[in-house]
């Protein structure tokens, strides 16, 4: 099917994806790559892929039949990985009601477009954090089998939530979407252990709850904790139990200690947390999140106004949080929340975490060898033999620029390129 999709693409004109190597010896010829555990540039980046695998870097010989990508002028880094995406949403035009317009079929469409969009950003892992009838993990199998183009999906089911809560779809009438555990709703140890059985029984590879209340929604402050401590241990250890991780939303102090409290593996957001939480975080190795958005991506005063409010509060301190979550040594783990973030802008968000104080070298750990750990996949995000062929390249070093991520000249996933400099984008 892939093979027949890239003919296709080739027999239009190159307008979509450009295929080297598929399934084959490939070698590709960069001025250097990132060594992003050591934190630094190699020279030069000689990376040989076979069927789909890093086999060799910057090896001695290469098969005389393997085919040349020529990066002159290139660094080689891993792929990146977003753990945190919403590939079937955005925010634009009439979206609070899409939840009585539109059915898992728009929704795929959406996912489908804006997966090819991630990908050509240079993300080559996603996970999706939730999504409405299963539609990440139908989106994983379309891309697996070669139906659309885009990065390997980590997907949550429906996330879980409290009647009324974050997770809910509220402020429709009485009637209207009330839903259970099935889709997401589940109050109490009895349902949340059911609600977590159900995503998993259709798919779901990661459980997203909502600890608190959120920032998109029209319930009250968006710190409020809403499972209690009892509801999060229960779908904490039904969820490990089957070798799932958990993923708390948690924008509260209050919240986000309960998750970690629990034994979730991330929070998402963390935006309100204080010390103490910090503290708990680092101790038992629990994952911050962190979605920061650079001035211009998301525009306040386009969001419904009881909503602005709640993103006026949130906002700023989160930015704070992030430096002192830096600072006292808090796991961190790339997550954009692209869906509420435009899609395919997933890598500007790297030079404000910089300006916030992260290092370079640590922002792109966060997005490739801290990622893979929280996401429990140790196959990709560094560039040495064994690992998955997921490789992007930049004209320039990133360590001093972390910037030039934002425009990624060369996309490989699975040994097949995607991307190549000077090709344009083929969106
Ligand atoms: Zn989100």
């Amino acid at each position: 099917m892939k093979k027949i999709l890239i003919m296709m693409c080739l027999s239009l004109g190159g307008a979509g994806l450009i295929s080297v190597s598929a399934l084959a010896q490939t070698v590709l010829r960069a001025d250097g790559y990132l060594d992003v555990v050591a934190g630094k540039i190699i020279k030069p980046g000689v990376v040989y892929v076979e069927h789909g695998k890093i086999i060799a870097v910057n090896p001695k010989s290469i098969p005389d039949n393997a085919k040349t990508v020529d990066l002159t002028g290139q660094i080689l880094t891993p792929g990146l990985t977003d753990v945190h995406t919403h590939l079937d949403g955005d925010i634009s035009g009439d979206w609070t009601n899409r939840p009585v317009r539109e059915t898992g079929v728009d929704l795929a469409f959406r996912g489908a477009k804006n997966a090819r969009k991630t990908l050509m950003a240079g993300f080559t892992t996603v996970r999706i954090l939730g999504s409405s009838n299963f539609v990440g993990v139908a989106l994983n199998k379309a891309i697996e089998k070669g139906y659309v183009i885009g990065p390997r999906i980590i997907p949550a089911g429906y996330s879980l939530g409290i009647t009324g809560g974050h997770c809910d779809t509220t402020g429709f009438i009485p009637g209207l979407l009330e839903r259970d555990y099935r889709t997401g709703v589940a109050d109490g140890v009895e349902e949340v252990v059911k609600a977590v059985r159900y995503q998993i029984k259709h798919g779901a590879k990661v459980i997203k709850f909502c600890a608190t209340a959120g920032i998109l929604s029209f319930e009250g402050p968006a710190g409020a904790q809403q499972y209690s401590q009892n509801e999060m241990n229960a779908i904490v250890t039904e969820a490990h139990r089957h070798g799932i991780k958990v993923a708390a939303h948690a924008h509260g102090a209050d919240g986000i200690k309960a998750a970690v409290q629990a034994g979730v593996d991330s929070v998402e957001h963390a935006s309100l947390a204080d010390d103490e939480a910090r503290k708990m975080a680092k101790e038992e190795g629990t994952f911050f999140v962190m979605n920061i958005y650079p001035p211009g991506q998301v525009i306040i005063e386009d969001l419904p106004l009881p909503l602005q409010a709640k993103a006026r509060y949130v906002f700023p301190r989160r930015e704070q949080n992030f430096t002192r979550a830096v600072k006292a040594g808090v796991k961190l783990a790339y997550g954009t929340d692209a869906g509420v973030y435009p899609h395919g802008n997933n890598a500007n968000q790297f030079a404000i975490k910089v300006q916030l104080g992260q290092s370079p070298a640590d922002a792109l750990r966060s997005a490739t060898v801290w990622a893979t750990e929280l996401l429990g996949v140790e196959d990709r995000g560094q560039i040495k033999p064994d690992m998955f062929a997921d490789i992007i390249a930049v004209p320039g070093n990133p360590l001093n620029d972390i910037a030039l991520l934002e425009n990624v000249s060369f996309v490989m996933k699975d040994g097949e390129v995607y991307k190549l400099p000077g090709a344009g984008s083929v969106e």
